[in-house]
């Protein structure tokens, strides 16, 4: 399979270079040149499939034969090794539960698959690769533990010092061997700009082949279609209109949904559910898209005012406006209501849900105002990892999942830094180390 680059400005390139890459030449996101629909008999016959088989007939055509069917089978089985439950509120509203991996969030399967392709494209590379992210909390952990122990790649995490969790902070900083947490001396943005400068800084990309590990990497962005085939596997018996509600910051998430809709999965509507920051929402009315910057908010992983996928929804939807908005709802919710929803769903149905799951199910109940379906929410990352919030809203104490417990007990390793030229400048003796 070929990739081109949405700004059109760069060659097609195979799979292997677009994930060594990460972002083209052009600086555009890599999109797949043809998408084709998986046959009648894999919908009719999925319930019948195991996770990793779906999986498997879901991105082969994506992947092979780069990586050859024996080994990308094992990268599945590797990545896929938890569970993808939905649980029922009622006929009309459903969770599925993409927290169960090694770090609580739904990022594990796309930093896991990632670092096992990488990982396959290195044995026959010398060429070491350098894998720098900046982050606010969440992906920071699930690429640590995706990478941890990868031969010929190592792992550079630039996190705000003190504007993560205590929790998020362990999940970075306790892996040790070829992991390396940076502890910046500023916020998210500061992370960002110095990541987006080390990329375009010849001095280092001369010597060293960078890439990045966020949701613009194909191979973290695609293995999410998967979520959405677990839940039809699971929901396709009791109900004919499926419709899912991502709680959406990069709509990295929601855009591979879109893609296992042009495999052929049925899918009544997609909800974009935000929180303060409503770039999309604001689009969806107006047709005018005005990039912000980010508002702080309790579900911070969608803290993004420029939403870097937005462009790959686009291009699924063929820049039409009108086929896009048939396709996709979006509603924005302020953190009060947010704390609303978290009561409102562990009064009525019982459940513990986290910030972000919760900004899913308010927009999942506006949908159903005026449509009828199934509307699965999902539910992003486990509640301990927004603990306080939690917590106080619902005014229960939540038991730490023994994943937690077991990186609180260990010892914080990073280097602190304070500017670009500290980056550049632990970048250039770790090379000089090799
Ligand atoms: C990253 C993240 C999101 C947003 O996902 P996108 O693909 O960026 O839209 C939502 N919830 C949680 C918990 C996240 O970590």
């Amino acid at each position: 399979m070929n990739y081109y680059s949405l700004n059109k400005q760069a060659p097609d390139t195979s799979f292997q270079k677009a994930v060594v890459r990460g972002l083209a030449p052009d600086k555009g996101l890599y999109f797949p040149e043809t998408i084709s629909p998986l046959p009648d008999s894999f919908f009719d016959n999925i319930e019948s499939l195991s996770n990793t088989e779906i999986a498997f007939e879901a991105i082969k055509q994506f992947v092979l034969p780069e990586i050859p069917e024996a080994e990308l089978k094992s990268i599945i089985e590797e990545t896929l090794d938890f569970d993808f439950p939905i649980v029922e509120f009622n006929n009309q509203i459903s969770t599925l539960e993409l927290f169960h991996g090694p770090t609580m969030a739904f990022k594990d399967v796309g930093a896991r698959f990632m670092a096992r392709c990488l990982g396959y494209f290195n044995k026959s590379n010398t060429n070491e690769v350098t894998v720098l992210v900046a982050t606010s909390g969440d992906t920071g952990g699930a690429v640590a533990n995706g990478f941890l122990g990868v031969k010929g790649v190592k792992v550079v995490i630039l996190y705000p010092s003190g504007k993560v969790s205590e929790i998020q902070e362990k999940q970075l900083t306790t892996l040790g061997h070829n992991i390396t947490a940076l502890e910046v001396d500023g916020v998210f943005d500061d992370c960002q700009d110095m990541v987006k400068k080390a990329f375009i800084d010849h001095e280092l990309t001369d010597q060293m082949q960078l890439t990045s590990a966020n949701s613009i990497n194909i191979a973290r962005w695609l293995p999410q279609l998967f979520y959405y085939l677990f839940a039809y596997k699971q929901l396709k018996s009791k109900y004919d209109d499926i419709a899912f509600s991502v709680p959406s910051g990069n709509f990295g998430n929601i855009c591979a949904g879109m893609v296992a809709q042009k495999l052929g999965l049925p899918v009544k509507q997609f909800i974009a559910s935000n929180n303060a920051n409503d770039t999309v929402v604001n689009y969806m009315a107006t047709q005018t898209y005005l990039a912000k910057p980010s508002v702080p908010t309790i579900s911070n992983a969608m803290d993004v005012g420029n939403p870097s996928n937005f462009i790959r929804i686009q291009e699924l939807h063929n820049h039409n406006f009108e086929d896009l908005k048939s396709n996709l709802s979006s509603f924005s919710y302020t953190d009060k209501e947010t704390k609303e929803a978290l009561l409102e769903i562990n009064q009525l149905y019982n459940y513990i849900a986290d910030p972000h799951g919760a900004v899913g199910y308010l927009g999942a109940k506006d949908y159903l105002k005026d449509n009828s379906a199934h509307v699965v929410f999902l539910e992003t990352a486990h509640p301990t990892k927004f603990l306080d919030v939690v917590e106080e809203v619902i005014d229960t104490k939540v038991d730490l999942p023994p994943q937690i417990k077991a990186v609180m007990d260990k010892e914080k390793t990073a280097v602190k830094i304070e500017s670009y030229e500290d980056l550049k400048n632990f970048l250039l003796d770790e090379n000089r180390a090799l």
